[in-house]
């Protein structure tokens, strides 16, 4: 691009001439002398060699079709069939009037007869070519992102409204495509190789969309959105589509998602479709088994209530429709369990729909920051209660709390944590804090650094839901924590699936290895504590000693 800026100040734009004839050659030569660079080659063959090599540089050639071996028809032919040639404008040189048409359709910018115009005529000509070839790549290139050669999305959307309303609201799908864990991809393999696969999937998407006369965009760096007519066998087309882009990545770790947006007649405006499609993508977030899936109205229904408790939530906050519930951790390496803190579990009684558990919150603050304030009102109310509990009973009752990945990037969480602990007077290791695994494989280094902070303040780290992440065991050994929490789908068949309770077996190991103590939740019944417990398990929570209490109902376990 810088290249063509400069060029474009005039200062050596250069001409190949293309003519078997030494005289027409010099002819013309000298008519642009001064103007340009001139390069000169004396057949086809030679000028596909002058070309390649100097692609990057040539503003414009100006090529006989009557030649020798290979002719003008021929090089036109090369240049447009070439993506890295195609770009350079060419003017024939020519006699014939049926020959002016037949190399426009090969995609000549314009022609010259011969005999020659008058000199300045011919410069004219010259110059308007390559002029048009300059200002059509410079909006190429602005238009377009540069490592996929797709719409940037503000072009994009500008376009696809204009072929809607060209073309009178003919039906179009939306969809929407994402890869999975795309930022583990570049942190594993490095940026280098994020870009490969981004390369290779924009290359597949070009095609979809040429083929189908749709267009599509890159979003957000590891999205892209393509906009195509309705198509009632699009199911067949995007199975196809996605196993092929899925092939030409050519890499089991990486998998593409899509969520598509299915045009039924109902007169959506353009980005109204993308956002449906947006939100049948984020469905599979999660999902490894299905690569795509529809927008419907049952989605729509529950984007709807999403938005009315995202609506609600800070009413609720100061409304104190959030309770915080505790749920005890006892200790089973002696002969009898011994409570020896609890979990701070956030509930939300809502005035309308009731009970709201956070496991249907929780996601969506997460999504937008909300999170934030709601964690900051547990752990302000986690503290004040370890105080209370102190003041009550005279026992430190050490407390976890949830630390969302979201918290991580906070750059005041140590302080906040920090003052919370002082003005309840209490030290930092009683207030526990919970982070998830896969937080840490998502954001590795941010979140190595806080935590790092975090113990240097005096605070412990849990990493929760142990074993539904993907840590390498070399990730383990370098990360900071003082408990692993194993995830509860490992806890629920232990009993009854021998690989699950081999699993728990080996992350006790783990744990052992890093010499930090392992709890486990979500314990329900006699069999599994025994067995945790004869596998070496040091912490139990769940119903099997206690559902998540209201803090009043907690207190008579304390003084059991
Ligand atoms: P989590 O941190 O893994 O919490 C454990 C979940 O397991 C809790 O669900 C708890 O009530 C439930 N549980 C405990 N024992 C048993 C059992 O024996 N059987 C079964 N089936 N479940 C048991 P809950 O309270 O619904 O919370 C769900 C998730 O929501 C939590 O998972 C946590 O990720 C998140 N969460 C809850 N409170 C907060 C909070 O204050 N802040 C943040 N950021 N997240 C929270
Ligand atoms: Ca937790
Ligand atoms: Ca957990």
């Amino acid at each position: 691009m810088q290249e063509l800026l400069e060029r474009k100040k005039g200062l050596h734009r250069k001409v190949l001439i293309v003519d078997d004839e030494f005289i027409e050659r010099e002819m013309l030569g000298k008519m642009l002398e001064g103007l340009y660079e001139i390069k000169y080659a004396g057949n086809g063959n030679e000028a596909v060699d002058i070309i390649r090599d100097e692609k990057n540089s040539l503003s414009l050639v100006i090529l006989d079709l009557h030649m020798p071996e290979l002719d003008g028809y021929g090089v036109l032919d090369i240049l447009r069939s070439d993506n890295e040639l195609r770009r350079i404008p060419v003017i024939v040189l020519t006699s014939e009037k049926e020959a002016e048409v037949k190399s426009l359709q090969l995609g000549a910018a314009d022609f010259i007869s011969k005999p020659y115009d008058m000199p300045d005529v011919v410069r004219a000509r010259v110059q308007h070519a390559i002029e048009l070839a300059e200002n059509s790549i410079i909006i190429h290139e602005t238009e377009r992102d540069e490592l996929t050669g797709l719409f940037h999305k503000e072009f994009f959307f500008e376009y696809g409204k204009k072929i809607d309303i060209q073309n009178n609201n003919m039906p179009m799908d939306a969809l929407v495509l994402d890869i999975n864990r795309f930022h583990l991809v570049n942190e594993l393999y490095g940026r280098e190789y994020g870009n490969k696969v981004l390369k290779k999937i924009g290359k597949g998407i070009h095609k979809l969309v040429s083929e189908t006369g749709g267009l599509a965009c890159r979003f957000d760096s590891n999205g892209f959105y393509i906009y195509i007519p309705h198509d009632p066998d699009l199911k067949e087309l995007l199975s196809r589509e996605i196993k092929k882009m899925n092939e030409n990545v050519g890499d089991s770790n990486i998998s593409i998602r899509m969520g598509i947006y299915f045009d039924d007649g109902s007169m959506l405006n353009m980005e109204q479709r993308f956002d449906r499609a947006r939100l049948a993508c984020n469905k599979l977030r999660n999902s490894y088994t299905t690569c795509y899936d529809f927008y419907n109205e049952e989605l729509h229904s529950k984007e709807l209530h999403a938005e009315r408790l995202i609506n609600d939530m800070e009413k609720a906050l100061a409304e104190k429709q959030f309770k915080v519930y505790y749920q005890p951790k006892y200790k089973i390496t002696g002969e009898k369990p011994v409570l020896t803190s609890a979990e701070a579990l956030i509930r939300w009684s809502h005035p309308e729909f009731g009970m709201i558990s956070p496991g249907e919150f929780i996601p969506l603050f997460e999504d937008n920051g909300l999170i934030q304030k709601l964690d900051r009102f547990v752990w302000t109310e986690a503290a004040a209660q370890i105080k209370r509990w102190k003041d009550e009973y005279g026992v430190y009752i050490p407390v976890s709390v949830n630390v969302s990945r979201v918290d991580i990037f906070n750059p005041m969480l140590a302080s906040i944590l920090t003052d919370l602990v002082k003005i309840n007077n209490f030290s930092p290791e009683k207030l526990l804090l919970e982070i998830t695994e896969s937080a840490y494989t998502d954001n590795s280094e941010e979140i190595i650094d806080t935590v790092k902070r975090l113990r240097e303040k005096g605070f412990k780290i849990e990493m929760d839901d142990f074993g539904s992440g993907y840590s390498s065991l070399n990730m383990l050994t370098a990360l900071p924590i003082d408990a692993l929490k194993l995830d509860m789908k490992f806890i629920r068949n232990i009993c009854t699936n021998n690989k699950d309770a081999r699993l728990v077996e080996i992350m006790i190991q783990i744990a052992r290895l890093l010499e930090v103590p392992v709890i486990a939740e979500g314990v329900e019944t006699k069999e599994q504590m025994e067995l945790l417990k004869s596998i070496g398990c040091d912490i139990i929570q769940g119903y099997y000693f206690s559902k998540p209490l209201p803090p009043e109902e907690f207190n008579r376990l304390i003084t059991k």
